[in-house]
This record gives structure tokens, sequence and C-alpha cells, in this order.
């Protein structure tokens, strides 16, 4: 099956952001505080040529957000934790035609979370189904949802996704999982912890497991070592979802990409599975 890597763009965060470290939820006055900025990361989404239809994993960054007003102006989080990078021709759109595909073909819009590095591409299909957890939808509507930096003002107008609860059962160490795929070879699976409704998505293609993390984890390394990032809700959450990762790909052959890991694009290329074990004297 083949998997495309769309880059739409840079992003830096705080570096405490990146990597939270232990179980204590950061306050965000302190990682406002944080004079360190991680390097431009990658804002990754990703097409899969799927027998069943085209699927999009995440619909990345506008090049919206540098226009004035656009980014809730009373939340600090935009002015004070996050810097962008986003060209027009960058955008999940204009890239996918250059790939030979235009938006309208695709079959179904699996959204991870709504930050808006992951959703703020919706604009480019507004006729398509859009399929996220019904926990991700919820937590990111509204003036909570603001509060929270979600931007519900930019959803495309009847913003209606489909809901998935999770109702299709165990996959390996996760307790839930909903089958996108009549095949059965594509699954979302809940990720709490960088959110409360996160999910990422795994496509089983032979022995090889592709998972589309998300923001589950910023990096593989931040995966392997069971860190929750600065701005998780609930630490303790985001490290029982990381160790969920950990046992999944300790049993199945598996390539894991996270949204902003500056390897994804390589190790999709590659093919490159998680060697947990690899010099990781410690686990
Ligand atoms: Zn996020």
């Amino acid at each position: 099956m083949r998997i495309h890597a769309i880059q739409t763009g840079t992003v830096a965060v705080k570096a405490s952001q990146a990597d939270g470290g232990g179980h204590r939820r950061r306050s965000f006055a302190r990682l406002f505080a944080d004079r360190r900025w991680t390097d431009p990361l990658p804002i990754l989404a990703w097409l899969i040529e799927h027998p069943e239809g085209l699927i999009v994993v995440d619909t990345g960054e506008t090049a919206r957000t540098a226009e004035p007003g656009y980014l809730t102006p009373w939340q600090p989080y935009f002015r004070l934790g996050l810097r962008e990078w986003v060209r027009p021709d960058e955008e999940i759109g204009p890239q996918l035609r250059r790939l030979g595909f235009a938006p309208d073909d695709v079959r179904w819009v699996v959204i991870t979370h709504f930050h808006t590095d992951h959703a703020g591409g919706l604009a480019h299909f507004p006729d398509n189904e859009i399929v996220t957890s019904r926990r991700a939808f919820q937590e990111a509507r509204g003036l909570v949802g603001k509060a929270r930096g979600f931007l519900p003002q930019h959803w495309p107008a009847g913003f209606a996704p489909t809901l998935v609860d999770f109702a299709s059962g165990v996959f390996g160490p996760f307790p839930a999982s909903t089958r996108l795929t009549q095949a059965g070879d594509v699954h979302l699976l809940p990720t709490p912890g960088h959110t409360g409704g996160h999910l990422s998505v795994v496509v089983e293609d032979d022995e090889t497991l592709v998972f589309l993390a998300g923001d589950a984890s910023y990096t593989q390394r931040l995966m392997l070592d069971g860190r929750a990032d600065g701005v998780a809700p609930k630490p303790s959450q985001s490290i029982e979802t990381l160790t969920r990762i950990q046992r999944l790909v300790a049993e199945r052959p598996t390539v894991y990409l996270p949204s902003h890991d500056p390897r994804s694009v390589a190790r999709l290329a590659a093919r490159e599975t998680v060697a947990p074990l690899a010099g990781d004297v410690a686990r």
C-alpha cells in the first residue's frame, strides 16, 4: 500500500513542550518562560492509497495562520508558544494536486486531533467525510475549545464529522479500536495524552504496521523513553498511551511516524521499523 508523507510547512515549539519531562503537568507560565525553541520541525500529513479509496490522515497547516487575527488573539499560546512557516503552495490541497490527486477524490479524512497544525487544511475538504473521535471533536468545540487552543471558528460551515467511539474491540495492547476499512486493515486507536481525544491510525501492510502517530509523541525517541509532552492535560495518561505503543512495537514490526519527527519521512521511505531494544540498555 502506497503511503505518502505530505509536509505542510514547519513549526517550532518550546523545548519543554516537545519533552515535558516527568509525570507532573507543566504550567503554561513555565512553558512560556522557557527561552529554548525546538528547531523548525516538519508539519506532516499523510495520504494512503488504499484499494477502497484515498485516505488522508490530518490536513496539516494553512498559510492563513500568518493573517492578523486568524489565531485566536486572546489565547497567549499562539504568541508565546508557537512559530509556524507555511506557504500557500505548501498547503495540502495544492500538494495533493501535484501528486496527481484531487481533494474531492479522497474517501476519508481522518483527524488525529484538532490542533491547528493538524486541522488547518480542513478548508480543502469541504465535501469529504471527515472522521475523528467523539472526544476529539467535543474537546475542540465552542468557547472552551478556543480556550484550550483549538480553532473551531475556522471549521467549514455546518461541520459535522463522523464520530468514532472505538467499538471494534481490542487491537494488540490497545483495549479499543475502530476499523476504518471493510478490509479491516486500517485501524483507529485511542491514544489520549497530548489531548484527551487524540487518536492514531495504524495501517497493516503485509507483516508491517505503519503507525501514524499524530502527536502521541513528537519523536520516536520520546515514545521509546515514555516521555509525556509539556502540554498534555494529564501526563500520566500520555505515559500510559506511550507504554501501549512500546508494547505494540515490541510485538510487531512497526514503522512509527509522529507528525513532527524530523526522521519520519526517511523512516517511511525506508520502511524502517522500530528497534525497541537497540542501544536501550535501561529497558
Ligand atoms: Zn497537537
